[in-house]
């Protein structure tokens, strides 16, 4: 049995219920406790437990060193071994056992220096970042050890970095991400960060330079999505960091087009880049080395927010617009703007093929296969969607129409939009 003063050296209070475990993760903990380590929930789904929402993952901590917890679970997956993170799989389940450390020094301005494993809770809830992070939950005992006063702060709606903030934030330029991250609270609204939270983010701005660019697209990538979002991202852009992360100067007047808009990320990133060129928001994501699909994407959709068909359009847009028209018609509909037209392009097909090709129009043209030919293909299928032709017939007589004879090629109309 744990001595619970020696490891859980924290103050706790009695909260039975909070968490109810599954029979996965009780089987975990258990693993542990019969080995005579203390082992705790920590982070995240305490927090969430008791705004009452449902963890989506349990993250625990324990005084196992990671060989020992290695040891105890064969299904293991050794992810963050050098910082004392173990996954542990268990049925469906997996869970992050991190081991107990102690304070140490972050001279890179990201990571500590070296990790030393503690025997502490107190110590290593000491150096976890927001004081609603900072809360442990012994299952067994069903106890709350909360030494920051995490629960008052939740209660109060408040974002509290645990100790001094700037010099938390100066440890590690990650923070600065979460602390955004974590403003958003869902359903309920926003998370105002505490006066001194406020001046560390705005002070310690300089210290996301030390953050891998993948790690920050990783957390701007949630918050694009959250549920207020708005909110954060004009909190972002009021402290420069919007700026300095996306090399834009966005426009706050558009924040509210965001929350008209599902939460979809490149939607919502069209928006957020609109100031900027097509060519900008490709290099900007590229930067944050955003998924190549985002990119592709959130630049399509960047490029149809400031583009809306005309009626006789119709038919070409729907050919190329494709399966974006739904997430264009909510950007313009976000925008106040009528998307009628867009919306009644959906009864339109989609994937218009060409009625002819090469050979067919080689016999008719004594054209040799080259640019020339496939530019007059080009130009012949745009025509077929525009009147919406269906026979051969329809298009040879569309052929003795077009002066293909002469003329520059590359100015002949393509299957584009607009
Ligand atoms: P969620 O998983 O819902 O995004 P979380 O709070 O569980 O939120 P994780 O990234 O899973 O976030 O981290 C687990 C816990 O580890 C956090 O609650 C916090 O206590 C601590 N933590 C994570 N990253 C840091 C950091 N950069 N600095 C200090 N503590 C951190
Ligand atoms: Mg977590």
């Amino acid at each position: 049995m744990l001595d619970a003063g020696l490891i859980a050296d924290s103050p706790a209070i009695s909260m039975p219920g909070l968490i109810e475990p599954s029979v996965n993760l009780s089987t975990v903990l258990n693993a542990l406790a019969n080995e005579g380590f203390g082992v705790w929930v920590v982070g995240g789904a305490v927090r969430d437990a008791i705004i009452g929402i449902n963890p989506h993952e349990f993250d625990l901590t324990t005084n196992a060193r990671p060989d020992e917890v290695m040891a105890i679970f064969e299904d293991n997956i050794p992810t963050g071994e050098k910082f004392g993170t173990i996954t542990v799989r268990n049925g469906e389940d997996f869970f992050e056992i991190t081991t107990l450390r102690t304070e140490s020094s972050y001279g890179d301005g990201r990571r500590p220096d070296e990790v030393e494993w503690g025997d502490s809770l107190a110590v290593d809830l000491s150096r976890r970042d927001f004081t609603m992070n900072a809360m442990a939950y012994d299952v067994a005992r069903e106890i709350l050890h909360d030494p920051f006063d995490g629960r008052n702060d939740l209660d109060r709606g408040i974002l509290r970095a645990v100790g001094e903030a700037s010099r938390r934030l100066s440890e590690d330029g990650l923070r600065i991400m979460r602390a955004y991250r974590f403003m958003d609270r869902g359903s309920a609204g926003i998370w105002m960060p505490d006066h001194e939270l406020s001046a560390a983010l705005l002070d310690c701005k300089h210290m996301l330079s030390h953050v891998s660019v993948e790690r920050i697209w990783q957390e701007l990538s949630r918050i694009v999505i959250g549920e207020n979002a708005s909110s954060v991202l004009l909190k972002m852009t009021n402290d420069g960091i919007i700026q300095r992360i996306l090399g834009c100067d966005p426009m706050p007047d558009e924040f509210e087009w965001i929350m008209a808009c599902d939460n979809d990320l490149e939607v919502r990133l069209a928006i957020l880049m609109n100031s900027m060129s097509s060519n900008e928001v490709e290099d900007s994501l590229r930067s944050l080395k955003a998924p190549k699909k985002v990119i592709k994407r959130s630049k399509h959709l960047h490029f149809l927010l400031e583009n809306t068909p005309h009626p006789d359009e119709s038919r070409i847009y729907r050919a190329v617009v494709a399966d974006e028209v739904k997430a264009h018609a909510m950007m313009i509909r976000a925008r106040g703007w009528d998307p009628s037209v867009i919306e009644s392009s959906l009864s339109l097909p989609s994937e218009v093929k060409c009625l002819v090709d090469g050979i067919w129009i080689c016999e008719r043209t004594a054209l040799i296969p080259g640019k020339r030919l496939g530019r007059l293909k080009d130009w012949l299928h745009r025509i077929q969607i525009e009147r919406d032709l269906k026979t051969k017939d329809e298009m040879e007589r569309v052929l003795c129409t077009l002066s293909w004879q002469h003329g520059n090629e590359d100015e002949w109309p393509r299957v584009e939009w607009p």
